[in-house]
């Protein structure tokens, strides 16, 4: 199969709408990274999807909406705090997850009584959805486990010969994965960081939770609240540890310990004095948002063997950076706080 990259013209809509019709998939811009989208009414291709990413089959997908009535006929109870949140943040890149009506097919949500909804900003994902008339499954654009793709080329990247079409709505603007939040009548259980913070969801809601999984890895066996959180993710070939502790620390670990193809990850305008090839992914949280998986992707490009990444901040929009990095790094942390050196 030839994969097309086409621009959000509206032909380029209609074609990708068609596609969607006719139980294909296609790559499609939103405002937090590309999704691999399929209509969510269609089992066959939503086992699509899973082939392509070679997605676990056990970690379920989200559904995207274009507007609040195609809600209703997906869910079947919309707890209090989620109208207060629809109001507050969709469009926008926040998900909800809801007890699913039976419209919903067990291979979207991987066998789960729940659903994930999401209604995206980006004004191609919704002129998508809405010339299909469909909602739309659509998990990250990456093969499972890589990085997930922030442009187009990235799509392509990962899913050249596997999908018909990509449409290119240029970088996406948030560049981390939505805020994946389980709503419950008198509280708000958080599954996934995002561009929606904790102290955003708390203007909804008093009580929010911090799922374990969002700073810790699981202990074996566990079961996560969000079967994706249990897997290695987001992660180049090179074998990634983040130094915990201030730019100085950084400095002088990493100046003894480097090796070649060893690569320092920091944030911008920190390269000096670091003795091995620098990255960096901007300066603050919102900019190492947008572009950490890009970064990641050139540290493979570069064939790099060992990154040393800063540590993000763990607040804010840093704690959807740093819950990303620390799966990219295998949950490998080095304190260099308390380390005697
Ligand atoms: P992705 O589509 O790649 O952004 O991944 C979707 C994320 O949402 C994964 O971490 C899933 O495990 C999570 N998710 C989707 N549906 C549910 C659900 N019904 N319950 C809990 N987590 C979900
Ligand atoms: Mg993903």
């Amino acid at each position: 199969m030839q994969t097309k990259i086409v621009q959000p013209t509206k032909e380029g809509i209609q074609q990708a709408a068609q596609l969607l019709k006719q139980g294909e998939l296609v790559g499609m811009p939103t405002e937090t990274v590309y999704g691999l989208a399929a209509s969510a009414y269609d089992p066959a291709a939503i086992k699509k999807i899973f082939q392509a990413k070679g997605r676990p089959q056990d970690n379920p997908l989200i559904v995207h909406i274009s507007n609040l009535e195609m809600l209703q006929p997906l869910v079947t109870a919309v707890p209090e705090p989620a109208k207060k949140l629809a109001e507050q943040f969709w469009p926008g890149p926040l998900t909800m997850i809801f007890p699913k009506s039976e419209k919903v097919p067990m291979e979207v949500t991987a066998g789960m009584e729940t659903v994930a909804i999401r209604f995206p900003s980006h004004p191609v994902a919704q002129a998508i959805i809405r010339e299909s008339s469909l909602p739309l499954a659509a998990p990250s654009a990456n093969l499972s486990g890589k990085p997930s793709p922030t442009t187009a080329q990235h799509v392509w990247e990962d899913m050249d010969g596997k999908i018909p079409l990509i449409v290119d709505g240029g970088e996406c603007q948030v560049g981390v994965e939505s805020t994946v939040v389980l709503v419950k009548e008198d509280c708000l259980h958080l599954l996934r960081p995002g561009a929606v913070t904790p102290e955003m969801l708390k203007t909804c809601c008093d009580q929010v939770e911090i799922d374990p999984a969002v700073l810790h890895q699981l202990k074996e066996g566990a079961q996560a609240a969000s079967p994706g959180m249990k897997y290695k993710h987001y992660s180049p070939k090179a074998d990634v540890t983040i130094l915990s502790g201030n730019l100085a620390q950084f400095k002088e670990y990493v100046n003894s310990h480097w090796d070649s193809a060893t690569y320092a990850l920091v944030f911008d305008g920190e390269q000096q004095g670091i003795a091995c090839p620098c990255l960096t992914y901007g300066a603050d949280a919102a900019e190492q948002a947008k572009e950490l998986f890009a970064v990641l992707r050139r540290l493979d490009g570069l064939g790099a063997k060992k990154v040393y990444a800063r540590c993000p901040e763990k607040q804010g929009m840093g704690l959807a950076v740093y819950n990303r990095l620390i799966r990219a790094a295998g949950f490998q942390v080095i304190p260099l706080e308390d380390a005697r050196m």
